[in-house]
């Protein structure tokens, strides 16, 4: 599930080696670590080559496919941190699809709810990376901001018009939203 760009518009981007560093190194991160784990008790081996590295012509910072694994658009990588949170929100994606196994992307609610979890518990609208993005109003801001990216991985979904993804969203919002799991609570 293709995902928006990165927290900053700047700069270059990262060479697709310098990029896979970059992943070795978010696997020492408590988040990616637990969510390894997570996924592999819930059956689903997360191999060496399950996060890739990639070069993106698309606007996207990167994706998840079931039965190919994670991408991580280098081009538009900068900073540790960008790599990292792309790295937990996919695995939060992996991680729905392995443990309910008749998930459907191409139905919008399906998709709508995992990007409302996967927005909330990889932290992507933490008040820090909201400024970076720009986005100055703090309060009531982390679900809007969810919001806001829910919609803009679901309206690329091919099967999912903007009336659809933003009516599948409002439906599962409460139940998806409050679904935390694997973890006790949001992070
Ligand atoms: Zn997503």
């Amino acid at each position: 599930m293709a995902e928006g760009p990165a927290a900053t518009p700047s700069s270059g981007g990262r060479t697709v080696e310098e990029c896979q560093d970059m992943i070795q190194r978010s696997f020492r991160t408590p988040m990616v670590k637990f969510l390894k784990e997570n996924l592999e008790k819930s059956g689903c081996w997360v191999s060496d080559n399950f996060i890739k590295a990639v070069h993106c012509d698309k606007k996207i910072s990167g994706g998840y496919v079931r039965g190919e694994g994670i991408m991580v658009c280098a081009n538009h990588m900068n900073i540790q941190d960008e790599v990292n949170q792309v790295v937990i929100h996919e695995l939060i994606h992996a991680y729905d699809d392995c443990r309910a196994k008749n998930l459907d992307w191409a139905d919008c609610a399906h998709h709508a709810c995992s990007e409302i979890r996967a927005g909330h518990l990889s932290g992507d609208c933490h008040y820090k990376r909201e400024l970076l993005r720009g986005y100055m109003k703090i309060r009531g801001h982390e679900q809007e901001c969810v919001r806001r990216r829910v919609m803009k991985s679901v309206t690329a979904n091919p099967y999912c018009s903007e009336a659809a993804a933003k009516d599948a969203m409002e439906a599962v919002w409460d139940i998806c939203y409050n679904d935390t799991t694997p973890f006790d609570r949001a992070p």
